[in-house]
């Protein structure tokens, strides 16, 4: 799975850490990055993204760039 943050939306309240911290964390502008994409299962991923209050997280099949979520 692609896993990509809108950097324009997110506002970095960290949530996406909260639940996946070794897939997200936040830098020193306090916006969040991706530090591994396969840093947790798929579906804990896709619960971060869900949680993220501005839809920043936009997830993608790998293969066919077909979107996930949001
Ligand atoms: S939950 Fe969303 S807004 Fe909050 S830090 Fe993560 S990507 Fe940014």
């Amino acid at each position: 799975m692609k896993v990509t943050v809108d950097t324009r939306k997110c506002d970095g309240n960290g949530k996406c850490v909260e639940v996946a911290p070794k897939v997200f964390k936040l830098n020193e502008r306090f916006i969040s990055v991706v530090i591994d994409p396969k840093g947790d299962t798929d579906q804990r991923i896709l619960l971060a993204a869900k949680v993220c209050p501005t839809k920043a997280i936009i997830l993608e099949e790998e293969e066919t760039g077909k979107r996930i979520f949001p």
